[in-house]
């Protein structure tokens, strides 16, 4: 065999589209779940809404190069994610701005407060809640204590079953502190949902007579010139360092007999209940029926052969694990580890799309 794939998410469908169309060299890609498009997996239910099987999905990126990658095939619609978020009974959007800012306090006090920030840090700018914390200003102290307590808090303890110190500080920088009134989750050039859906997208992606795919398929060590392997690099090698940890997560779906059950696609519980947010489904398509599917998530630990890996745990001790097994994959020159389970890293979408091309770049057809 020339060319293995292994996992048919975003990262295995981009390399084995660029091996088959730039190389057309023969690809086999195989998944060990029924479906293509691994956690990205998106499919209409009997109402017609789009349903992101493993949660919500926004594509947004910055990256030209990612962006007309994925847009040869599939159009996107111009979604521009918000999420809202409910603090002490006040639906508001978050990352924390000066809109939130005036939702969460009494006018006089977001004024003074609004004054106070603008003295200390430029309009426009993020600042990581962590960073946001080193204040000297009594006032600034109060509302970094604030965002701290009602935002990630307790939000971060359900997600991650920490608080904000105990992962690395780039999981909460994700949702700076933002000195701007722009209420959109992400300020990327590019944003959007693919109209016919993340599946469909990625089918085409592996839709080319040089690229066959085997679903229900475990990667048993099969030979190949090339492997490039999407799976978790703890489990290639057989857990023989240990392993590396993931947070797992599980959606429990409601259908309500109601055409919306609430404003927005994603809401933010941080210091209510113990799920972490509900994402209602048919907001990111505009699907149009008289019923809404929603789903509230709730996290937990990954552990093996009973649910599903869906984010690495960024902290150094788990870095220092990987990078062990990063030594072991050096003595493997024919297998490629990629995407976020092969590389144990947070990416979002895009990243790990552009982690696929500058991957592919980097291979000579000899
Ligand atoms: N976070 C938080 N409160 C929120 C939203 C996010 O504390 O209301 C923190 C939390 O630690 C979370 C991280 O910021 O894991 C990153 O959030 P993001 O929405 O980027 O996570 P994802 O959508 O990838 O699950």
């Amino acid at each position: 065999m020339k060319n293995l794939v292994v996992g048919a998410g975003f990262s295995g469908a981009v390399i084995a589209a660029l091996i088959a169309n730039k190389f057309n060299e023969e690809v086999l890609v195989i998944d060990k779940k029924n479906h293509i498009a691994g956690n990205c997996y998106d499919y209409r239910d009997e109402n017609g809404i789009m349903i992101h099987k493993y949660g919500s999905h926004i594509f947004h990126t910055n990256s030209e190069k990612v962006w007309h990658f994925v847009r040869q095939f599939g159009n996107f619609n111009q979604y521009m994610h918000k999420v809202y978020a409910v603090i002490d009974g006040i639906e508001t959007t978050i990352p924390f701005n000066f809109n939130t800012l005036y939702n969460v306090f009494p006018e006089t006090l977001a004024k003074k407060l609004e004054e106070k920030l603008l003295k200390q840090f430029k309009f426009n700018t993020k600042v990581p809640i962590l960073e946001f914390q080193k204040q000297n200003d009594e006032d600034l102290k109060f509302l970094a204590n604030y965002i701290y307590e009602k935002i990630f808090l307790h939000y971060t303890l359900k997600q991650w079953g920490v608080s904000p110190d105990g992962v690395d500080g780039a999981v909460t920088a994700r949702v700076p502190v933002y000195l701007s009134k722009d209420n959109r989750y992400f300020q990327d050039k590019y944003q959007g949902i693919p109209l016919n859906g993340y599946t469909k997208l990625i089918e085409k992606m592996l839709n080319h007579p040089k690229i066959k795919v085997e679903l229900n398929t475990e990667f048993l060590n099969q030979k190949a010139d090339r492997i490039f392997y999407t799976g978790a690099i703890d489990e290639y090698f057989d857990y023989k360092l240990g392993q590396l940890p993931y947070r797992s997560v599980r959606f429990e779906y409601e259908t309500h007999n109601r055409e919306f059950y609430q404003q927005n696609s994603v809401v933010n519980y941080p210091c209510n209940y113990d799920f972490t947010r509900i994402h209602e489904y048919k907001h990111y398509l505009n699907d149009k029926s008289d019923k809404t599917v929603i789903a509230k998530e709730y996290s937990e630990n990954f552990v093996i052969g009973s649910n599903e890996r869906y984010y690495p745990v960024p902290k150094d001790e788990n870095t220092k694990l990987y990078n062990q097994y990063l030594e072991l994959a050096k003595q493997e020159s024919n297998v490629y580890f990629l995407g976020r389970l092969g590389d144990y890293k947070y990416y979002d979408m895009d990243k790990a799309i552009l982690r696929a091309i500058e991957l592919f770049e980097g291979i000579t057809n000899a």
